[in-house]
Formats: structure tokens, C-alpha cells, sequence
């Protein structure tokens, strides 16, 4: 999906027009990939307002990144969180994607040079269901990717950090040309831990489970909402390994993610799960969430931000 063009960009405090919103080919980042980034999504609600889902844990997390990766941030959490409503504002756009970045810039190409100027920037832009309407509807096919999750003292799994998505960008684009709609990656242990831009679930027998969270696994707000949802509908949720197989014979499966939202999965390695539709419980959810994001949900109005 291509990305639409809009008016403005925010970069380092001001709105710039979009196509000026641009780099050197020499930053830093570019060429070694620390950076920290977010991914957040604004929704319009059914009463038409606009407000982005969780902002404060977004930037919260991003600036958590920063941290990971010895990048010191000149935004305050709370300037942050203004430049994104700002943005959104500014290109007049009812629901978007929302991306921040934290990135070192164009000074000097030493991997350890401390030169490089700190850049900050947020885009917004259109994004439809991250895998696909029918995805959303029917549930979507996976494979296990062979590419792992690295354990911590080679990947950073807490950070949304840019250059150690180039396994799950590999893991995805080997799913894709295979044919599937998205990858599961395991973790250094073997055990399962999750897609390459979605935390995953797996239910059996009314009991639902989710890798946790000190896995290799990015803890997602959304797999957050998720676990907070399904308890506020007495379901029972452990957070615990869950072995490969155990995919394979569950009654349901869902991926969680900003972009994904809560996308069902139909099939795992040329199995099917559960009848090979999104199953009852995956269904509440997903209603739920989308009551709480763009519905009528009143409930959890603290995890929304209106313009
Ligand atoms: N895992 C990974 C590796 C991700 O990149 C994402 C997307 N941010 C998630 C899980 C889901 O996190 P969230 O629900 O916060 O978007």
C-alpha cells in the first residue's frame, strides 16, 4: 500500500511541507539503523471526533527506545505527544497511521560517533487494515518463519528499534513471496513469540494464552488492551510460553498490533485452526476493540486523546 501524499511533516519542532520533510544520504541512521521509532493509530469515533489510541504508553515506549539505543531525545514526552496531535490537526485527516522517529542524522559516519545531531520527526498518514479487510474478516494464513527472534544480549526485543526490524522485514517479505500473509517468529528458547509486527494469542479450551512479556517479544499495547479486554470479559488469561505445535492444535489464534489491530489467523503452516475461521472469542475481542478505538465504547475513554 503506497503512501498518500499529505501537507505536513514535523520535524525537529516545526510542521514543514511534506516533500521538504527529507535527509542527507549520509545520516548516520540510515547507514547502521539506530533509531527509535512508534507506530500509533487515530481513529474517528462514532460521534465523528477524532483521538489517537494510547498515545501517552506510545511516546512513553518510544522514549523507553531511546534509552535502549543511547539516544538522548531533546522532546519532552509531553512535546511529543503534542507534535503528534499537531500533525494529525494540521493534514485535517479524521483517522491515520501515526509514525514517530528518533534517528542520528548527517555529522559523521564512525560507528561510535558521538557527532551525529539527534533528528525527531512525526508523519501521518492514511493506513487501511494492515492485513488486508478480508484479513480482518476471515483471518489471515501464517507460516513459521525459520528467522528467530534474537535473544536480548544480541536484540534489544524491548525497544521499537529501526535496525532490528530487518528480521522481521526478512521474515515477512520470505513469507510473502511464499505466499502466506504473515510470519511467526520463535524465540532463542523455541518457543513461540510472536509475528513480526504483532503480538499473537492462542486459545484452547475457553483458557486464552500469550508469550510473556520478559520473552523476545516487544510488549504491545495492544496486547495490553487486549489482555485487559479479555478479562474484563472473565476469560482467563496466562501469560506463558507456548510451544510450536500447540499452534497447530489450537481453537483459535489472533495477531494484536497497532497496525493489525486484532486479525484473526486461519491458518498456521498449512493447518488449519480451530474450523479455519476467526472463532467466538476472537470475535468478542475484536469487537470490543474496535467499540473502544472507533465505536461507542465509553468505558476506556482514558485511552483515548481527542484533537
Ligand atoms: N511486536 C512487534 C515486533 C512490533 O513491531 C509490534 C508493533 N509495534 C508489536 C509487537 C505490537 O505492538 P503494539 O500493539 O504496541 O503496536
Amino acid at each position: 500500500m503506497g503512501i498518500k501524499k499529505l501537507d505536513k511533516i514535523w520535524v525537529d519542532g516545526s510542521l514543514v511541507p511534506w516533500d521538504q520533510a527529507t535527509d542527507h544520504l549520509l545520516a548516520h541512521s540510515m547507514h547502521y539503523g539506530l533509531g527509535a521509532y512508534e507506530g500509533l493509530r487515530a481513529y474517528q469515533r462514532a460521534d465523528g471526533r477524532t483521538a489517537v489510541f494510547r498515545l501517552r504508553e506510545h511516546i512513553e515506549r518510544l522514549l523507553d527506545s531511546c534509552t535502549v539505543c543511547t539516544i538522548e531525545c531533546p522532546y519532552s514526552q509531553e512535546q511529543l505527544m503534542t507534535a503528534c496531535l499537531d500533525v494529525v490537526r494540521v493534514n485535517k485527516i479524521p483517522a491515520c497511521y501515526i509514525r514517530p522517529l528518533i534517528y542520528l542524522g548527517y555529522g559523521a559516519l564512525g560507528l561510535g560517533s558521538l557527532e551525529p545531531p539527534v533528528r525527531t520527526m512525526v508523519a501521518c498518514y492514511e493506513w487501511g487494515a494492515y492485513l488486508g479487510e478480508d484479513g480482518l474478516k476471515n483471518g489471515v494464513r501464517c507460516m513459521i518463519s525459520s528467522i528467530m527472534r534474537a535473544n536480548s544480549n544480541a536484540a534489544m526485543n524491548k525497544g521499537k528499534i529501526c535496525g532490528q526490524y530487518v528480521s522481521s522485514v526478512l521474515a515477512k517479505r520470505m513469507a510473502v513471496k511464499g505466499g502466506f500473509d504473515e510470519a511467526i517468529m520463535m524465540d532463542p528458547q523455541g518457543y513461540v513469540a510472536e509475528g513480526t509486527g504483532q503480538n499473537i494469542f492462542v486459545a484452547k479450551h475457553g483458557v486464552v494464552r500469550t508469550p510473556p512479556s520478559s520473552s523476545a517479544i516487544l510488549a504491545g499495547i495492544t496486547r495490553d488492551t487486549t489482555i485487559q479486554l479479555l478479562r474484563e470479559h472473565g476469560l482467563e488469561i496466562r501469560e506463558e510460553s507456548i510451544a510450536r505445535d500447540e499452534l497447530y492444535i489450537a481453537d483459535e489464534v489472533f495477531l494484536t498490533g497497532t497496525a493489525a489491530e486484532i486479525t484473526p489467523v486461519r491458518e498456521i503452516d498449512h493447518r488449519r485452526v480451530g474450523r479455519g475461521e476467526p472463532g467466538p472469542l476472537t470475535r468478542r475481542i475484536q469487537e470490543s476493540f474496535f467499540s473502544v478505538v472507533k465505536g461507542t465504547d465509553k468505558k476506556h475513554d482514558h485511552w483515548l486523546t481527542y484533537l
